[in-house]
């Protein structure tokens, strides 16, 4: 079933960078299936042969998060979505294209009756791969490599995408983000 692959090389530029691999859904943005006045932008999905407008609230600072961690980190959207959701919406929020790959759906492994995103089969170095997720599920394979975050409904107050600007900048001084990351959970 799934196909999970290899990303392509890292970008010339990109070398020497750690990968920042993030979550879409309450993580970047919020999506409703039905209508809504609360939205930023509209997308048309085909969902079992209709189409179907889809309203996407963004995280509060989710364009000042990805303006900033574009400048240090390799960025990648891991998302247990389809591709035909998850590309118009990324299309509309990444207009500058600072997101560097996609995964979807069927990157994942199926696990537990869930979605696990095995960053073991990326191809990059572990020690310098981030996730960062709303749900712990995610990341079960290499929980030293996660930082945890809030699940994003409709919160204006909500910071969390700003104050992880700064977590980021700190986390990026370190040569393996596991012994970080991992001293978190125990
Ligand atoms: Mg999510």
């Amino acid at each position: 079933m799934s196909e999970i692959m290899n990303l392509p090389p890292m970008r010339r530029e990109d070398h020497g960078k750690k990968t920042l691999v993030l979550d879409l859904d309450e993580t970047l943005v919020h999506s409703s299936f039905k209508p809504t006045h609360n939205y930023d932008f509209i997308i048309n999905v085909e969902i079992e042969g209709r189409m179907t407008t889809v309203y996407v609230l963004k995280r509060p600072f989710v364009d000042r998060f990805l303006q900033a961690v574009s400048r240090k980190f390799e960025v990648v959207v891991f998302t247990a979505s389809l591709r035909k959701y998850a590309d118009p919406l990324l299309d509309v929020l990444d207009r500058e294209n600072l997101i560097q790959y996609r995964l979807y759906r069927n990157s994942c492994r199926p696990m537990q009756g869930g979605f696990v995103k095995d960053l073991s089969r990326l191809g990059r170095n572990l020690n310098k791969t981030i996730i960062v997720d709303n749900n712990p599920h995610s990341y079960l394979l290499q929980p030293n490599n996660a930082i945890p975050i809030g699940t994003y409904i409709d919160n204006s107050r909500d910071r969390e995408l700003l104050d992880l600007i700064d977590y980021l900048d700190n986390l990026d001084t370190y040569e393996n983000v596991t012994t970080v990351l991992g001293s978190r959970n125990n």
